[in-house]
């Protein structure tokens, strides 16, 4: 069976859903594949290393003729369209927010997996794209927010004088979260976090951080995920919160609930109570925002209450595209194990009595099998 994998159309995208060594995986598996001339270059690999990992080069993939087709970024619907019937593709889809494509998925007659339904139990975990590109997300949010700071993260002890270490909350320790945390530890800053999940306690003392606990009711929903939060107690939340925001240098929000808007944890007033030259890194700039007046992919500029100076507010976007290498190492992985698992002497033939398979699947066969999807479809 051939297995397609393209340039990624979308502007800035950097990743690819295939390295030479996914390449590698797929035809032991008894699989063909063919790339597209470049699909690699801005992740690092050559056209020459996929033809020498076995992968057949092509100028532009022939849709119709594929049996899969892997990428990165949701689909638009026009390449949906072109796609055979029976053809398996794999990557993410952000079904939420991408009705049009799913719809013109399921006219096609596709079998699409989207790889954000991958359910998070630990068989799934060599496919879950969420974690591993989160993970690189939250690494990454430090080293943004680092840059920008106009003083050190670690303690300095010189001849000059002591500078202190700098002080990092994190809300939302999640798998982004954690990440966070452990970065901004390894380069010395003074961290803390808090979550609405209980267990998130624990996870976040094992990082070395301390852990902010707010005096507000629990709000887990089912598969570990967060509960959104009612008016009365994420107002609650906000004020309990700011004199935490106010003391830290750097503010790094990471908090999502599954199919809804990013919770809005930070107002525009609680920004401006920081220090002059704080820095704030929004990772879910993207889908909402988590601090009132992000704006994605831009850094806003706002004036401190006492008129002193101003505080970056960054709307991080792309944060793991930006680490092409690495993102797409994971990634690649992550969509071969999925294609792994469905593929027997050769054939990818999806089971749907796999649960991790049954779950991935977002259309099949002119059906939108993901019941949230389906619901907002009508
Ligand atoms: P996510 O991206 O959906 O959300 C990020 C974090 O924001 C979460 O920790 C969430 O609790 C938190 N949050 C939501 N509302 C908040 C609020 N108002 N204030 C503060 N924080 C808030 O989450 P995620 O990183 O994908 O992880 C979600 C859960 O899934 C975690 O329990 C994680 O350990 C678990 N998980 C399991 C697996 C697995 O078993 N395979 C893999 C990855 C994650």
């Amino acid at each position: 069976m051939r297995v397609g994998v393209s340039r990624e159309r979308r502007d800035g995208e950097r990743r690819v859903a295939a390295t030479p060594d996914s390449v590698r995986q797929l035809i032991g598996l008894g699989l063909e594949v063919l790339i597209e001339s470049g699909a690699g270059t801005a992740a690092g690999h050559s056209d020459q290393a996929y033809a020498d990992a076995g992968a057949e080069l092509v100028a532009e993939l022939e849709l119709d003729a594929l049996d899969v087709y892997a990428h990165v970024r949701p689909l638009s619907p026009e390449t949906a369209a072109r796609l055979r019937r029976g053809a398996v593709t794999v990557g993410l889809a952000s079904p939420a927010s991408e009705l049009p494509t799913v719809r013109a998925l399921a006219a096609a007659g596709v079998t699409a997996f989207a790889l954000e339904l991958v359910p998070r139990i630990s068989r799934a975990q060599s496919m879950d794209a969420l974690t591993s590109q989160a993970l690189i997300a939250g690494y990454r949010s430090v080293l943004e927010a680092a840059m920008r700071l106009p003083r050190f993260f670690p303690l300095y002890m010189t001849a000059a004088g002591t500078i202190p270490p700098a002080s990092v909350l994190v809300l939302g320790a999640g798998v982004a979260g954690l990440q966070a945390i452990g970065t901004a530890k390894r380069l010395g800053a003074r961290v803390s976090a808090n979550d609405v999940r209980p267990a998130s306690a624990d996870e976040v003392a094992s990082m070395g951080a301390t852990f902010i606990s707010l005096d507000l009711e629990a709000a887990e929903a089912s598969g570990g995920y967060a509960k959104e939060l009612g008016d009365d107690r994420a107002a609650m939340q906000r004020a309990l919160l700011a004199p935490h925001v106010a003391a830290s240098d750097v503010l790094i929000t990471t908090a999502a609930i599954p199919g809804r808007p990013a919770p809005l944890l930070v107002t525009s007033q609680m920004v401006a109570a920081m220090r002059p030259g704080s820095v704030v890194i929004d990772l879910a700039a993207e889908s909402g925002g988590n601090v009132e007046g992000t704006v994605a992919g831009s850094d806003v500029l706002v004036p401190t209450a006492d008129g002193a100076g101003t505080v970056t507010l960054v709307g991080l976007k792309d944060a793991a595209s930006a680490m092409a290498s690495d993102a797409s190492r994971l990634y690649a992985k992550n969509v071969a194990n999925l294609l792994e698992l469905m593929t027997a002497d050769g054939v990818v033939a999806p089971d749907f009595a796999d649960e991790v398979v049954a779950g991935a699947c977002l259309t099949d066969d002119g059906v939108v099998r993901h019941a949230p999807t389906a619901a907002a479809i009508e």
